[in-house]
């Protein structure tokens, strides 16, 4: 589907939040490497997908209601078996409908497993004076406890990208510590550059993030994504 279709058509159902499945599509379509995604809508689809994929794969809920999937019991990672797909698959409805009853589900997304990386966060979102801004930080608490991050305003030069990254405390983390391997920056300046040029492109975009990506030192994928489109009156 292109992305005029995909956004027309949540908003033809009346709704403002995309699926993980059809934000992943949209970064795809703008050049951003994003996992393999795919919706199953049964237990044994579930099962079959993982089989194409590749094991081991991660089930999440797929609902246009529901903006934090773990919170509602709906991300279930590492599943090695197809005995564990399909137990997570009924683990997930059953929690998702205990927690949230009146959500629409369209079923449970299917993709693999990325292998470890360091995780990184691109976020947008509007500000009253500056309009679109991006956020950059590293995954997890460094974000939400240590707010540790950097924002430029949307369209974004090179050099913003190049600044946003390094100035982040910790910037050390992406040079390899430990032992661990550097992280390949001028991919994920890339990236940054990839999604501005989307936002720019879609100013009925309200918000969205791509949280997490796993940053490697060959490149970067994007793992969870979420946009949330302007209201229409
Ligand atoms: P949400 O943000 O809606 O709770 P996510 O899709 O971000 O759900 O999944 C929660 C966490 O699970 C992520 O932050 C990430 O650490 C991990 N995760 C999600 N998808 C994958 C994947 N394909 N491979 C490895 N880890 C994943
Ligand atoms: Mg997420």
């Amino acid at each position: 589907m292109t992305q005029r279709k995909i956004i027309d058509r949540a908003r033809s159902e009346g709704r403002n939040l995309l699926t993980e499945i059809e934000a992943k599509e949209l970064l795809k379509q703008a050049g951003v490497n994003v996992i393999d995604t795919r919706l199953a809508v049964s237990r044994e689809e579930a099962i079959s997908i993982s089989r194409e994929l590749g094991f081991p794969v991660v089930l999440k809920i797929a609902s246009p209601d529901i903006v934090h999937k773990s919170d509602a019991g709906g991300v279930k990672l590492g599943l090695k078996t197809a005995q564990q797909v399909g137990k997570a698959y009924d683990a997930i409805l059953s929690a998702v409908r205990k927690q949230y009853p009146q959500a629409k589900i369209q079923g449970v997304s299917v993709q693999k497993m990325a292998r470890p990386g360091v995780e990184v966060i691109i976020g947008m979102s509007k500000d009253a004076q500056f309009g679109p801004v991006l956020m950059f930080g590293l995954g997890g608490i460094m974000v939400e406890i240590l707010k540790d991050v950097s924002f430029r305003i949307v369209p974004l030069a090179p050099r913003d990208a190049r600044e946003m990254v390094k100035e982040i405390k910790g910037y050390p983390l992406l040079e390899g510590y430990r032992g661990q391997e550097p992280v390949d920056v001028t991919n994920l300046e890339k990236l940054i550059l990839k999604v501005s040029s989307f936002i720019e492109k879609h100013p009925e975009v309200a918000e969205m993030d791509l949280n997490p990506v796993f940053a490697y030192s060959d490149g970067a994928v994007a793992v969870d994504a979420r946009v949330i489109l302007e209201r229409v009156n």
